[in-house]
């Protein structure tokens, strides 16, 4: 599937990228075929004003007559011009031919004024640009300028472009499908990770959602075949503290796909953090006697605000302060602290517990993990706790953290943007 999703984004990206190129190497082609074509206008229109400029019109014998011997090429004395022209003619101007140079022209002018580009009939066939100059002399039409020069060394020039580009085109397009085929596997890469993890958080809720179930089915069946009234009520009890469990894990999951993202700006408020840490760690003091545990908050007298959901920040501390005193045996101490350091503010929740292993660590806010999961499910958790905890945390614009070490404890601690 993702092969498929990778090379279809590789195909795409090459011909959308290599359409542009095409379009792109096209007009560069045209753009330069019209430069080329004016520049050689523009020369042969120069040289053509030259000899124009040489033409006499004078009185003769009581007549006007066009005098062509100074015209470079064409007269009997020419001035001399360095023209690389293939051929130059004078029609008068009833257009009929009277001089010319190169090759033999038709008797009459049969085209109209202007530039036109022309492929030679005789011998080898060759492209030539004309020009056709009418010549005035005191608003009087007296004749008609022609010549024309070759099209060959602008050809090669632009043969040259041709070459060049069509190498290049090809040789880009590949550069293109490589570069698309790398940038459909960097794009793959998010999508795949969030389809694995996806993939095993269902796989994970299935399978921690069996397990209840089993026990419902079989507590069902044992309760139904007993006809022993205090039997059947230790199964209906059983029954429902399962259910409970599933109710609770159910609540967490649905937590986690509501939650996900970023809060909307309506449910943030400012609040006082030390406030809230507070009346946790009444809370919790009294939690931790019972369990013999020794409670210690270390919290500032000044209070600290926090753009924060107060529910949702109270249920990520919690989940903290349950864990370490779930964790830690008798005897031990846990510990609620709060602090500021540059623009944060800092909650930590350390234990004298059991700690997590270095290898468990960088998996522990992973959603369903546990470290030990046989002794995790004796204390009722699901591997939730964690992921809730960082999901609320990362939704306020903080980041959560921890460092432990077996058999020592260990230290989780939010970090906070202060207000
Ligand atoms: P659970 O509901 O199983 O406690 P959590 O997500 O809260 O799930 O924690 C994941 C795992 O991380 C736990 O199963 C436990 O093994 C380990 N863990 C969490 N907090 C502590 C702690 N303070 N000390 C030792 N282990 C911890």
């Amino acid at each position: 599937m993702f092969g498929r999703s990778r090379r279809n984004l590789a195909r795409w990206f090459t011909l959308s990228m290599g359409s542009i190129l095409v379009i792109f190497a096209g007009v560069v082609y045209y753009v330069e075929v019209a430069d080329a074509l004016l520049a050689l206008d523009r020369l042969l229109y120069q040289q053509t004003k030259v000899m124009a400029a040489s033409v006499n019109y004078e009185r003769r014998n009581g007549q006007w007559q066009v005098e062509l011997d100074n015209v470079p090429l064409l007269g009997n004395n020419p001035q001399p011009l360095d023209s690389g022209l293939a051929y130059g003619r004078w029609y008068d101007a009833k257009g009929q031919l009277v001089q010319f140079f190169g090759t033999l022209p038709p008797e009459k002018l049969t085209v109209t004024d202007g530039f036109q580009t022309i492929k030679t009939a005789n011998g080898s066939a060759r492209w030539l640009r004309q020009v056709t100059l009418p010549v005035y002399e005191k608003s009087v039409l007296i004749g008609y300028l022609q010549v024309a020069t070759s099209l060959t060394s602008t050809q090669e020039a632009l043969s040259e472009l041709r070459l060049v580009l069509t190498l290049l085109v090809p040789v880009t397009l590949g550069v293109i499908s490589l570069t698309g085929w790398f940038l459909g596997g960097l794009a793959m890469q998010p999508i795949r990770h969030a389809y694995e993890q996806l993939h095993r958080f269902t796989a994970d809720a299935s399978h921690e959602l069996r397990t209840p179930l089993a026990a419902i089915l079989s507590n069902a069946q044992v309760g139904l075949l007993s006809d022993d009234r205090s039997q059947q009520r230790l199964r209906l009890d059983k029954i429902v503290n399962v259910a409970k469990s599933m109710n609770s894990l159910v609540s967490n999951l649905l937590f986690l796909a509501r939650n996900d993202g970023s809060l909307s700006p309506e449910s943030l408020r400012k609040i006082n953090l030390t406030l809230l840490l507070q009346e946790l760690a009444e809370n919790y003091a009294t939690q931790a006697a019972t369990k013999n545990l020794n409670f210690v908050s270390n919290l500032p007298t000044e209070s600290l605000e926090v753009k924060a959901d107060p529910e949702l920040l109270r249920l990520a501390v919690m989940n903290l302060l349950s864990n370490a005193c779930k964790y830690t045996l008798e005897g031990g101490e846990v510990q609620l602290r709060l602090f500021t350091r540059s623009h944060l503010a800092i909650i930590q929740v350390s234990d004298t517990g059991m700690g997590i292993a270095a290898t468990d660590l960088p998996h522990i806010f992973e959603r369903f993990y546990r470290v030990n999961r046989d002794r995790s499910r004796t204390t009722g958790g699901f591997g939730l706790g964690l992921a809730i905890a960082e999901q609320i945390v990362k939704a306020h614009g903080g980041g959560i953290d921890v460092t432990s070490v077996v058999g020592q404890g260990s230290t989780f601690q939010i970090e906070l943007p202060l207000q």
